[in-house]
């Protein structure tokens, strides 16, 4: 479930309701729209009850908030989980662990310079944070192969960081993979009174103060840092005004065909191709074509590939030429179907022949970035083989090598419940799609 955010319009001032992922901000009432942009994840407070003493700023307690999907592959297969958790990140005895539903059931604000308060810093690192939350989810026991396969140093996206994951139950799995989280801040209000510590949205206490002695509650101001920038999303080639929806991550110009990627600090062009669609075409989906070598596993053309993975198919000479490419969806799905489409599009590339882009109104929005598509390759390879034991035991030896991302919007017509890619067969409900768009 998507929370939601009070936001200003930073040109007239009204306020806006945004989810959690969206990063653009459409105002419906001057129609201007910018692309907000931060250094790191974004941060939110929840905001305190008015009963509290205004006299004194609220303390302010942070929490971690990922929402995404997490895979492990292991020799049984490869298993997932929708992850959806808001985490303490201040370790205070008495402090509720997890917010639950709360960031859910109420409206949050942005965190602004001019939101009175202090901020207890982050006392456990956002990596081991997340760690935990995912010991929370369900796992296969394996047993086989653990002594042979030698657990790779797996890496995954905290906002805008790469992080290595700690030594912890890396022997459970091949691989593992955060795939599409959002990962943002949200922080608690505390009320502090001579002998307690209050929740400072409900009035309900959370521990007598002399519990925390020695524990510092004086927090930290609001760090320039944290500010969120808005910038107007113009084409910065032709100065032309860009397509897409508030949780677009790739904008598209109808004047000069071009596509930009909505990076931290600015807008990044993007490679950008699209299947020739035809009057069926009810709409396009992108994908992220992520071309890359595979050494561990011998693997540079699609025949390579075929072979390799034991497909049921016998290689075409000319696939000899054609570098193998990972077809991941640039939308985000629930983890299964997820699997199944990048899995049918990526066994399937040989009937596509991209040519260039050229905007139309009815490309799908792009919520799932290169960089994360990248991370999913693994997971994708897993699941295309047809055979288990020439692919998993050699996972976490599997680096990719001169990888290039194109974005390649494939059309789709539609087919009553469903939407549907004639050249691959790649087949999706359109339930599936909409709730996607909460994820
Ligand atoms: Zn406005
Ligand atoms: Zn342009």
């Amino acid at each position: 479930m998507d929370i939601r955010i009070e936001q200003e319009c930073p040109q007239c001032g009204a306020q806006i309701t945004l989810t959690e992922s969206d990063r653009l901000l459409s105002c419906p009432y001057c129609g201007v729209k910018s692309f907000m942009q931060s250094a790191g994840a974004f941060r939110y407070v929840i905001p305190p009850s008015s009963r509290i003493d205004v006299s004194a700023p609220p303390l302010y307690a942070p929490y971690l908030r990922f929402k995404g999907n997490v895979f492990l592959v292991n020799e049984a297969g490869i298993t997932y989980k929708v992850m959806d958790t808001t985490r303490q990140g201040y370790e205070l005895t008495g402090l509720p662990p997890s917010l639950g539903v709360r960031p859910q059931a109420m409206h949050l604000k942005r965190l602004l310079p001019t939101t009175s308060g202090r901020y207890l810093r982050l006392t456990t690192k956002a990596r081991v944070i997340l760690e935990k939350a995912v010991r929370l989810l369900p796992r296969r026991e394996t047993h086989t192969m653990r002594e042979k396969v030698e657990p790779e140093k797996d890496m995954i996206y905290i906002g805008s960081r790469m992080e290595t994951i700690s030594n912890a139950d890396r022997d459970h799995f091949l691989h593992r993979a955060f795939i599409g989280e959002t990962v943002s801040f949200v922080y608690l209000p505390l009320e502090l009174t001579d002998t307690d510590i209050l929740d400072g949205v409900t009035g309900t206490r959370l521990l007598p103060l002399e519990k925390a002695a020695g524990v510092p509650l004086r927090g930290a101001p609001f760090n320039p840092r944290w500010q969120v920038g808005f910038m107007p999303t113009l084409c910065p080639r032709c100065g032309w005004s860009l397509d897409g929806e508030g949780d677009c991550l790739v904008m598209t110009c109808s004047n000069c065909d071009t596509a930009w990627a909505l990076g931290q600090r600015d807008l990044k062009q993007i490679a950008w191709q699209m299947v020739a669609g035809d009057r069926g075409t009810a709409l396009y989906l992108g994908f992220w074509k992520i071309s890359a070598h595979i050494p561990a596993l011998d693997i540079y053309s699609f025949a390579d590939f075929i072979q390799r993975t034991n497909q049921p198919m016998v290689a075409k000479p000319q696939w000899h030429e054609r570098v193998m490419s990972y077809w991941i969806p640039a939308f985000k799905l629930r983890p299964k179907i997820f699997l199944r489409t990048g899995r049918q599009t990526t066994l399937g590339q040989w009937r596509l022949k991209p040519e260039d882009g050229h905007v139309v109104p009815n490309l799908y929005p792009v919520t799932l970035p290169a960089s994360e598509a990248k991370q999913s390759v693994k997971v994708i390879l897993a699941a295309s083989t047809a055979s288990r034991k020439k692919i998993f035991p050699f996972l976490p030896e599997v680096r990719l090598q001169d990888v290039t991302a194109t974005l390649v919007f494939l059309p789709f017509v539609d087919k009553g419940h469903d939407w549907y890619q004639p050249h691959t067969g790649t087949a999706m409900s359109k339930n599936v799609l909409r709730f996607g768009r909460s994820l």
